[in-house]
């Protein structure tokens, strides 16, 4: 695959970016490559389509959770507002692989990431904190997974 081809949106991204082993650029490339394709969907369908997704989103909510360890702070996050972040900071969507982390609202850093409460105890966490091999939405606390249910159940 050609990175250079790439080239033009590279200067844009913080430094340290791309200082990362090659197995893993190369993945962070396909990802790169996936999420400029998304941009050009949305910017493709005239932008109208990303504004009548987040009237469509408002009044939902998200949990969110500050990834700071010294805060740790969760809060529910209209989805709305949070695709309207995403569309106003598209330079960070990119940086970030799509998943740009938000200004937290408590300790004002920016490291708040969706998370995923838990139905069962509570727990919000961040989605695959049980790590590789384990569903992502299983709880850290309770062990809890909604997917591990719904698929014992198929069975
Ligand atoms: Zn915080
Ligand atoms: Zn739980």
């Amino acid at each position: 695959m050609k990175i250079s081809r790439k080239k033009k949106g590279i200067n844009k991204l913080p430094a340290g970016f791309w200082g990362m082993s090659k197995p893993v650029m190369g993945v962070v490339v396909v990802i790169f490559l996936i999420i400029a394709g998304v941009i050009f969907y949305l910017r493709a369908s005239g932008g109208s389509g990303l504004d009548s997704t987040i009237e469509s989103l408002k009044g939902q909510m998200q949990w969110m959770k500050c990834n700071n360890p010294s805060c740790g702070t969760t809060y529910e996050m209209d989805k709305g507002e949070y695709q309207q972040y995403l569309k106003d900071h598209p330079g960070e969507v990119m940086a970030y692989l799509g998943n740009p982390p938000l200004p937290c609202k408590k300790c004002g850093e920016q490291s708040l990431l969706p998370a995923i409460k838990c139905p069962k105890c509570g727990n919000v966490f961040f989605k695959g904190a049980m790590g590789k091999g384990e569903f992502a939405d299983k709880c850290p606390k309770c062990s809890y997974s909604a997917t591990e249910e719904k698929r014992k159940r198929k069975r």
